[in-house]
C-alpha cells in the first residue's frame, strides 16, 4: 500500500532552493497527521552535502542520486531518476515546488508514473485519509478542492505560500541509482540572470510597474526603491510587450506567479490576468491615480496620487527609516 509524504527537493549552483524547505516542512505536517515518514529526492552532481539541511524540516530520508548527468538540469533525466526512485518506494503523496523547474519536471513526471495531480496549489490537508489540494481556478475568481484517486497523489505547491517550519531530524541518506540511460537531450548554454538580481518568484518583496511608468526609463524610481527594500522588480504584461521589462519580470496569468510578502503595485490597472498572479501576496499596496482602478478592489492599502510623486516621497522614507 503506498505510504509516505514525498517531495522532490530543488537546488541550483550548490545550494537548496527555498521551496524545498517550504516543501518538506508542509510534507512533515500532512505526515505528521497520517502518522508516516518524508521522504525528500535531491537529484544533481555534488548534492551530498545538501542531504543533510533537509532534515533540519523534517525529512526522515532523503535519497539522493549524485550523478555529473544530473547537472545542469534537463527534464528527461530529472524525471527519469525520480520516477525509477518513486516507483521503487511507492509513497502516498508527492510535493513539487510549482515553481519553473517543478512545473517543467512534474509534467514529465505524472506521465511516467500515470498518476493525476493538483497544480500551483496554495493549501493542502488531509481528508479522509487522502490528499485535498486547493488550488485557485479562473484566474482566481474561486478554490477548487482536488482529490486525486491514483498513487502517488501529485501536487506542486505556490512557493512562498507554505510556511517554513524548523524541526530537527536526524535524517537518513540514502543513495541511489538515478538509472539513466544516454542522453536524449544536452544543455547547450545557460544563459543566468545578472548577478544580484532578484527572480520575481522567489522574492518577498516586489516593488511592479505597469503602463503607467510611461516608459522604460521610468523604471529607475522603482529599481532604486528596490534596492533599498530588498525587492525585486515586477512588471505587468503591458509593459514587457511595450518591450519596457525583461519577460522574466512579467506576473500574472501568462508570466509568474508570485507570493511575497509586499507587493507594491504602481501604475497597474489590475486587469484579472495581472491579479490572477499576485493576489496571493500578503500585503498588496496599490499606486494609481486613477481611484476607480480596480487593482484598488484587492489593495489592502492604496494611494491615489501620481506614482511619479508618491514613489520618490516612499523612497526617501525608506531612506530616513534605514538611516
Ligand atoms: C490571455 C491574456 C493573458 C494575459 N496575461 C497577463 C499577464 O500575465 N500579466 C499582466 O499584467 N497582464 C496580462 N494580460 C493583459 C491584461 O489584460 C492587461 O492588459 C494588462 O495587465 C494591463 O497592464 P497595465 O495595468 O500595466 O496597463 P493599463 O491597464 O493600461 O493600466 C495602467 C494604469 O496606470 C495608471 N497610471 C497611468 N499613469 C499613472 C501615473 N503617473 N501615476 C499613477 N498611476 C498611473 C492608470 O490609471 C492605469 O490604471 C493578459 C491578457 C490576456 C488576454
Amino acid at each position: 500500500m503506498a505510504k509516505g509524504v514525498w517531495i522532490v527537493a530543488e537546488q541550483r549552483d550548490g545550494a537548496l532552493r527555498k521551496v524545498s524547505f517550504e516543501l518538506a516542512s508542509t510534507a512533515r505536517k500532512l505526515a505528521d497527521q497520517l502518522g508516516e515518514e518524508v521522504g525528500a529526492v535531491l537529484c544533481g552532481s555534488g548534492v551530498e552535502a545538501m542531504a543533510a539541511e533537509l532534515a533540519k524540516y523534517g525529512v526522515d530520508k532523503v535519497y539522493v542520486a549524485d550523478n555529473a548527468a544530473l547537472e545542469p538540469y534537463t527534464t528527461d533525466a530529472h524525471a527519469t531518476a525520480v520516477a525509477k526512485i518513486v516507483k521503487e518506494n511507492d509513497p502516498a503523496i508527492l510535493f513539487l515546488g510549482a515553481s519553473a523547474q517543478g512545473k517543467d519536471l512534474s509534467a514529465s513526471l505524472v506521465g511516467k508514473l500515470a498518476t493525476g495531480m493538483a497544480t500551483d496549489c496554495t493549501d493542502v490537508k488531509i481528508a479522509d485519509g487522502k490528499l485535498c489540494a486547493v488550488r485557485p481556478m479562473y484566474a482566481g475568481k474561486c478554490f477548487g478542492e482536488i482529490v486525486i484517486d491514483t498513487f502517488p497523489q501529485m501536487a506542486s505547491l505556490r512557493p512562498n505560500v507554505f510556511p517554513i517550519v524548523e524541526c530537527a531530524k536526524a535524517g537518513e541518506v540514502v543513495k541511489f541509482d538515478a538509472g539513466l540511460g544516454e542522453a536524449k537531450t544536452k544543455v547547450a548554454e545557460v544563459l543566468k540572470e545578472a548577478a544580484g538580481k532578484i527572480d520575481v518568484a522567489e522574492a518577498n518583496v516586489i516593488v511592479s510597474g505597469g503602463r503607467g511608468m510611461k516608459g522604460p526609463e521610468g523604471y529607475a524610481i522603482l529599481e532604486e526603491l528596490a534596492g533599498l527594500l530588498g525587492a525585486a522588480v515586477g512588471a505587468s504584461r503591458a509593459a514587457v510587450d511595450a518591450g519596457w521589462r525583461p519577460q522574466a519580470d512579467q506576473v500574472g496569468q501568462t508570466g509568474k506567479v508570485v507570493s511575497p510578502n509586499l507587493y507594491i503595485a504602481c501604475g497597474i490597472s489590475g486587469a484579472i490576468q495581472h491579479l490572477a498572479g499576485m493576489s496571493s501576496s500578503k500585503y498588496i499596496v496599490a499606486i494609481n491615480k486613477d481611484a476607480e482602478a480596480p487593482i484598488f478592489a484587492r489593495a489592502d492599502y492604496g494611494i491615489v496620487d501620481d506614482l511619479f510623486k508618491v514613489v520618490p516621497a516612499l523612497t526617501q522614507e525608506v531612506k530616513k527609516l534605514l538611516a
